[in-house]
């Protein structure tokens, strides 16, 4: 094995330079903890981005993906191949959708959304094509979902942007109303924004949208990329909020527990891509759907998003008594375990990377705030010892 440095050295000769890294270079994990080319072990509240909500290496799912790698992991969706059916069974017994379509990340699982809902304009609404998002929203990065995206760093350098997505304040029914008109076929929004800092928002508002959309005979489509998968304390974020079920919802990160899938589904009724219509090489993959069933039966069996819940109310106690103390923390927001400390000051950069040094992985969702969106089985010791680095952090700044 090379050293750390030799690692990082190889990285900047060949590696396509779009991101920051952190400094350690990761060679295991074992639930929260992931280990470092010197042995150093690291408490990760990134769960790889929010996708590793039984945590790294989670035996139900590296047991399902290694006999799964053995039998058969690639036919393309030519053939009948099982996995894929058993883990949209758990999706739709499990919510309120009918129908779901695999592919490999939340980007293409929005796409296909996009496609459903133009075609959905086509046949009911005289050729309606636009998709109302909001500001401050995460799509993904394909040429639509940068249009669908409500953040200008994520469009100015590539405009012209693709046409046919509108987007308006979030938790602002009325933004909605207004964006409206002939062309509308759906809005799209997330549950909970959580790139765009971790926004909750009012009670009332998701449903509201959803009425307003029915009203119009639009989809009404939730991303629930982040926030499903127990994430917020709920399998599906929507299902934290009373009265609301989504026309159509798309999942990815946490859905393969590690592995690249996505998904997007859909009730019945606007069920309207045929044979033909839409397509993936690697979408519904017999690998990927394995690690995918085997995370969401371990997670519907062990009540994992209740766990979630109940950690989230915890670690949100102790954050709360923290910023009691703590002058630099203005804000402290979160649903299940999907949290955010917002601060005064564009601190977080400097927070996140004297975390790191501390043993402790988070991430710098604004200047101004940090996110935490640890394994749902995190336990309370971890949580603790989070809570108590991030103490330390600000006691010295
Ligand atoms: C991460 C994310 C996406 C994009 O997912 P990729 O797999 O990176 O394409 C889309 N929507 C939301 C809400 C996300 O958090």
């Amino acid at each position: 094995m090379l050293s750390s440095q030799e690692y990082k050295d190889l990285e900047k000769k060949y590696y396509m330079q779009v991101v920051n890294r952190m400094p350690p270079v990761l060679i295991k994990g074992k639930g929260t903890i992931v280990t470092d080319t010197d042995g150093n072990d690291y408490l990760d509240f990134t769960a790889g981005w929010a996708v590793l909500n039984l945590g790294h290496s989670h035996e139900s799912v590296t047991k399902a993906v290694s006999e799964q790698a053995g039998k058969i992991m690639q036919m393309s969706n030519l053939f009948y191949t099982i996995p894929q059916l058993s883990l949209a069974k758990t999706i739709v017994d499990n919510s309120d959708v009918d129908k779901v379509f695999f592919c490999n990340s939340g980007a293409e699982a929005n796409e296909g959304a996009s496609k459903l809902a133009r075609k959905w304009g086509k046949l009911k609404l005289n050729g309606a094509y636009e998709i109302i998002t909001t500001l401050n929203s995460f799509h993904g990065r394909t040429q639509a979902m940068m249009a669908a995206t409500g953040q200008p760093h994520y469009q100015n350098n590539w405009k012209p942007l693709m046409p046919g997505f509108v987007n308006v304040e979030y938790n602002n029914l009325d933004e909605i109303k207004n964006a409206y008109n002939k062309n509308t076929c759906a809005v799209l929004i997330e549950p909970v924004q959580g790139e765009g800092g971790v926004n909750i928002p009012d009670e009332g508002y998701l449903k509201s949208v959803q009425e307003f959309c029915r009203s119009k005979n639009i989809l009404f489509m939730l991303d629930e990329v982040q926030t499903g998968m127990g994430r917020l304390g709920t399998l599906f974020g929507y299902q934290s909020f009373d009265g609301v079920e989504p026309d159509v919802m798309t999942l990815a990160k946490a859905l393969g527990s590690g592995a690249p899938l996505g998904a997007f589904c859909t009730k019945d009724f606007c069920s309207v891509l045929e044979p033909g219509d839409h397509g993936s090489t690697f979408g519904g993959n017999a690998l990927t759907t394995s690690a995918g069933a085997a995370a969401a039966d371990y997670m519907v069996k062990n009540n994992i998003p209740t766990m979630a819940r109940n950690s989230g109310i915890y670690m949100r106690e102790k954050l709360t008594n923290l910023k009691e103390t703590v002058d630099q923390i203005t804000e402290i927001r979160g649903m299940g375990l999907l949290i955010g400390v917002e601060m005064q000051q564009e601190i977080s950069a400097k927070i996140v990377g004297e975390a790191v040094n501390k043993g402790l992985l988070i991430n710098a969702v604004r200047p101004n705030m940090i996110r935490f969106m640890p394994p749902l089985n995190v336990s309370k010791e971890e949580i603790d010892q989070a809570v108590s680095i991030l103490e330390s952090i600000y006691k010295t700044l």
